[in-house]
């Protein structure tokens, strides 16, 4: 289709060109180039009300304003952010003379669009029946991507929470594996570069959205499935007006830097409150992981709370079952206990409800709002300083709701929550002060459920920076340092049986990705065993490492192949290396002590053992399933 652009607007560093042009079909089209290659085709605009129909809009006319971004954040990727954008109000008009807002946020590399419903008449609510929204990209085009679940399946009937497999380089024709499209985020290799697709600011105002199956020519906003939540709640989202949907987030670049190091989740929203409270974030330790559901008793809870003393980890967290093989009294105890070690404990909390058939307690009182807030009030009296809430309902407005109420009640009482079987965090780093992070990806325990998730883990590594993580908090809980992934790591049971699946990586790999994974919270793998089994150069560096970040830098990589990322605390930077691939992987040191200025501290492999040494002369090779952690201090 070549349509002549009705208007023009390009980012302040003239790289990057938003045009606006109306389709055959009369629909208000908008195309993204940068450097003069096409990356977004002429794509629709519009959406469908239950009062009105805004699928073909005519432009009217346009405000132009320039606008600067900056803040401080101590829970993502930068510490401080200051971005300037050229924001643009597109004034539409429907055939019926109804009115419409498109506001769009041109960044140098980030483009964020929303729509806002002015209130012209006595309507004074929107249901958005239908998003037009569209993501068309140049033929050619090929696709990273992770399907949607069907709904009400899997575990205890809780999906879908975005814990599917990628798909990689796959032509943009490929049915989705599931039929119902793709999560965000969503990656596009284009011609001319890469894309990153996304929404943020979703709150109890707006749905979680997907993409669709491909439709021909692109990619159209999906809502929920009608399933989600057990067919509980509608699929069309609603507010008041005057009002806004959700923004819509494309990150373009002409190489993957862009992609990692973007901010464009958190540059378009604000805080929704003030905290109450001063919330510290830092890495902790789970039994769970390796030692699951057995592990949920008092002694076994004393053994992680020493091993996160030991490591000098600020958190500790119990598990599903707590309720019932603990209780709520020597819960307070195991508080105190923490406490007296310098470790506070997170809780976990099924989400539900109505929307699955959870059996792990407690349940039925994240969902209920006053019990919700009794059980808040308990905690925060006994000093526990976080919630894990996990098993949600799906995308749904409805379900939304439930996670900002839960954020918004849980700042009352100074918890920060945890999301796990969840939805994408929309920039709520940002937006909920308390907020500390999601699962929302195949995470650390399908490498104790599944050895094809071991098989896979480096794959599956290399995927993270450039995709899911790049857009939001992902907690993970890796960091494996067993060679086995089980309680006795490699030694026989009582049976005489070795168990566990079989990590591939090397301990070097692991430590890499304490610093590739970016959470503010960082529950690791580690267990007590390894105080004992683990070389000392692996425990210095866990507890040496940080997860609060003041800046994120892609030195290298390719989404399955390889990733080298460096991010800086303070003055030290942390460069994490790994490879999937067959290829070697070269990383020169000397060079990385050049650009990120200081003296390098590298921990690499040999003879499959870790090894701590200096930059050397030659750069390091790594190999699939290897790795290099790299400390550069001033
Ligand atoms: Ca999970």
């Amino acid at each position: 289709m070549l349509a002549a652009a009705i208007f023009s607007a390009a980012s302040p560093d003239g790289k990057l060109c938003v045009d606006f042009s109306y389709s055959d079909e009369s629909a208000l089209c908008y195309s993204i180039s940068y450097e003069g290659n096409g990356m977004v085709s002429p794509s629709p605009l519009g959406l469908v009300a239950n009062f009105a129909d805004f699928t073909r809009l005519t432009l009217k006319n346009q405000e132009v304003s320039h606008k600067t971004v900056e803040y401080d954040m101590d829970r993502i990727k930068a510490s401080h952010v200051r971005r300037e954008a050229n924001d643009i109000i597109l004034h539409t008009v429907n055939p019926d003379g109804r009115l419409l807002d498109i506001e769009f946020m041109i960044f140098d590399n980030d483009v964020a669009f929303r729509y806002l419903v002015p209130k012209d008449s006595e309507t004074g609510s929107i249901r958005v029946m239908d998003e037009k929204t569209s993501f068309r990209f140049p033929e050619g085009t090929v696709t990273y991507l992770t399907p949607q679940s069907d709904a009400m399946v899997g575990w205890k009937r809780t999906k879908p929470s975005y814990e599917e497999y990628y798909e990689l380089a796959a032509p943009m024709d490929k049915k989705s594996a599931f039929g119902h499209g793709y999560t965000f985020p969503c990656l596009f290799k284009t011609a001319g570069g890469w894309v990153l697709v996304s929404e943020t600011g979703v709150d109890s105002r707006y749905c979680g959205c997907r993409l669709e199956d491909f439709d021909g020519q692109g990619y159209k906003i999906g809502f929920p499935m009608p399933e989600e939540n057990n067919g509980n709640g509608t699929i069309e989202p609603a507010f008041a007006l005057p009002g806004a949907t959700a923004w819509r987030t494309i990150t373009v670049g002409s190489s993957l830097a862009p992609i990692v190091e973007t901010t464009i989740a958190f540059d378009v929203v604000t805080p929704k409150y003030e905290p109450r409270h001063r919330y510290e974030t830092g890495k902790g330790t789970w039994s769970w992981i390796l030692w699951q559901d057995p592990s949920i008793n008092y002694p076994d809870q004393v053994r992680f709370i020493d091993l996160a003393s030991a490591m000098g980890f600020k958190f500790s967290l119990v598990d599903s079952y707590w309720d019932e093989n603990i209780g709520h009294d020597r819960i307070a105890e195991l508080s105190a206990y923490a406490q007296s070690k310098n470790v506070s404990l997170f809780l976990w909390y099924a989400s539900s409800g109505w929307w699955n058939d959870i059996v792990q307690g407690p349940v039925n009182v994240m969902s209920d709002p006053i019990r919700r807030k009794q059980e808040m009030r308990w905690m925060q009296s006994i000093g526990v300083k976080g919630i894990k809430v996990d098993f949600f309902g799906g995308d749904k407005q409805e379900t939304i709701r439930l996670y900002e109420e839960i954020l918004s009640d849980a700042d009352d009482y100074g918890l920060m929550v945890i999301f796990h079987g969840c939805t994408l965090p929309r920039g709520w780093e940002r937006m909920y002060p308390n907020y500390v992070g999601s699962e929302a990806v195949r995470a650390s325990e399908n490498l104790i459920f599944n050895q094809h998730d071991c098989d896979l883990e480096a794959l599956n590594a290399c995927l993270h920076p450039f995709i899911r993580n790049a857009v939001g908090s992902m907690e993970f809980g890796g960091a494996f340092l067993n060679k086995r992934m089980d309680k006795n790591n490699g030694r026989p049971d009582a049976n005489g049986r070795v168990r566990g699946n079989i990590r591939r990586t090397t301990d070097a790999f692991e430590l890499a990705t304490a610093i590739l994974f970016q959470n503010p919270v960082q529950n690791f793998a580690l267990a007590p065993n390894n105080l004992e089994d683990a070389p000392a150069v692996c425990l210095d560096f866990m507890k040496k490492v940080p997860t609060e970040w003041d800046e994120t830098r892609l030195v290298d990589g390719m989404p399955g192949e390889f990733c080298i990322l460096a991010r800086r605390h303070g003055t030290t930077w942390y460069i994490g290396a790994i490879s999937a691939s067959d290829k070697p992987v070269h990383v020169d040191v000397k060079e990385l002590e050049k650009r990120f200025g200081g003296k390098a501290t590298v921990i690499s492999t040999s003879n499959g053992e870790p090894v701590l040494s200096g930059a050397g002369k030659k750069p390091f090779v790594i190999s699939a399933n290897d790795g290099l952690a790299v400390t550069i201090e001033k």
